[in-house]
């Protein structure tokens, strides 16, 4: 019933040379399922857009294989891929019209008029443009997010079977991004067009995913619900780009950690670690501390001191200091943290399946 390919980049590996050597890809591998709404989420420089640019056939990789629903398609031309594309600055005709910047593929592909016409016409109420209003103006006379629309409608109109997006709401602001996040949604459900989206922004990528990857310095880090890499992070960039993230370097002797005056087993955090001897850094989430202990007794407690307050409306950032130079920061709802004052020695729970551990 989906109208979308299945993707799966095999091994892809590309380097430029005009600038010194840039090493923009190194081995990815990913498969992007039929109908899935996939990110790919990573800083500036990370290799997202030569990522896409390669699936879109407008680059060749050095090494490596492309696949659409199996096909090996890695020598196919981009204008013979059943692709959609939104770049990063839209590329759209500015003193044309909307009709016209819509029509403008369809023209080359030599469609008649009439269908050139309906199928305007159709992508335009897609995108929530009703024609009558904006088919015959400028894109110069459209807000930010109106020519986005039109991108999008413009990147659908032939139908394709596969839907790239190159961080196309980076230059919009809060408010009309957050609009276009879940008209973008809708209409990848509504279509059924398999979606890749690229974008630095974490909150973007949370919102938007099926299934994302996090990438850096041409490496994918980690594949998975937005769920599982904020939660189960596979390595210390990815913790950290997800969200905020306290960082605890620590150094366990026999399978054992001592933080202030706790000890922890590390057979507690990761089975299997029972007997190692060597440093390891701990993750935890600020909001998986909290200030009364847990049912259960899972819990681990910390005795520390409390450094600071910042009130953030409903919730506020605590910091805690304590363990020689060790920062340790939690986010408690308001209500919980108001008795609270800077300077005083507090416990504070953390349950251990909630603490993550890294042996390198
Ligand atoms: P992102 O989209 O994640 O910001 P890019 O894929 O654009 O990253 O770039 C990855 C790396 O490759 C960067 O270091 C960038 O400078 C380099 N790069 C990209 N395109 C070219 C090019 N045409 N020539 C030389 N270097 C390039
Ligand atoms: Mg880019």
């Amino acid at each position: 019933m989906t109208r979308g390919v299945e993707v799966r980049v095999e091994n892809v590996s590309k380097v430029f040379r005009d600038r010194g050597v840039t090493q923009a890809l190194r081995g990815v591998s990913l498969t992007v399922r039929k109908g899935e709404l996939f990110s790919i989420l990573g800083p500036s420089g990370c290799g997202k857009t030569t990522l896409l640019r390669i699936l879109a056939g407008l680059l060749k990789p050095d090494e490596g294989r492309v696949f659409f629903d199996g096909v090996d398609v890695t020598d196919v031309s981009a204008y013979e891929r059943p692709i959609g594309m939104v770049f990063q600055d839209l590329a759209l005709f500015p003193h044309l019209t909307v009709y016209r910047n819509v029509a403008f593929s369809l023209e080359l592909a030599g469609w008649p008029s009439d269908r050139i016409e309906r199928r305007v016409r159709e992508v335009l109420q897609l995108v929530r443009l009703p024609y009558e209003e904006f088919a015959h103006r400028k894109i110069s006379q459209l807000s930010g997010g109106q020519q986005q629309r039109v991108a999008i409608a413009r990147a659908l109109a032939r139908e394709p079977k596969l839907l790239l997006l190159d961080e196309p709401l980076s230059h919009l602001d809060y408010k009309i991004r957050m609009e276009l996040i879940h008209e973008l949604k809708r209409l990848q459900r509504e279509t059924g067009v398999t979606t890749i989206y690229v974008t630095h922004d974490r909150n973007e990528a949370m919102l938007l995913s099926d299934r994302l990857a996090v990438m850096k310095d041409g490496v994918v880090q980690q594949v998975g619900t937005p769920e599982e890499v904020y939660r189960s992070p596979a390595n210390a960039f990815v913790a950290s780009f997800l969200g905020e993230v306290n960082i605890i370097p620590a150094k366990a002797v026999n399978g054992l950690i001592k933080l202030g005056d706790l000890e922890i087993s590390l057979e507690r955090l990761l089975p299997g670690l029972g007997n190692y001897t060597g440093d390891v850094l701990l993750l935890l989430r600020p909001e998986s501390i909290s200030l009364t202990p847990p049912g259960g007794d899972g819990a681990l407690r910390f005795r520390i001191q409390l450094a600071e307050k910042v009130f953030l409306g409903p919730y506020t950032k605590l910091l805690f200091s304590g363990w020689g130079d060790i920062r340790l920061e939690a986010l408690a709802p308001t209500r919980e943290a108001a008795p609270l004052e800077p300077g005083s020695v507090v416990d504070v729970y953390v349950e251990a399946s909630e603490m993550r551990v890294y042996t390198d």
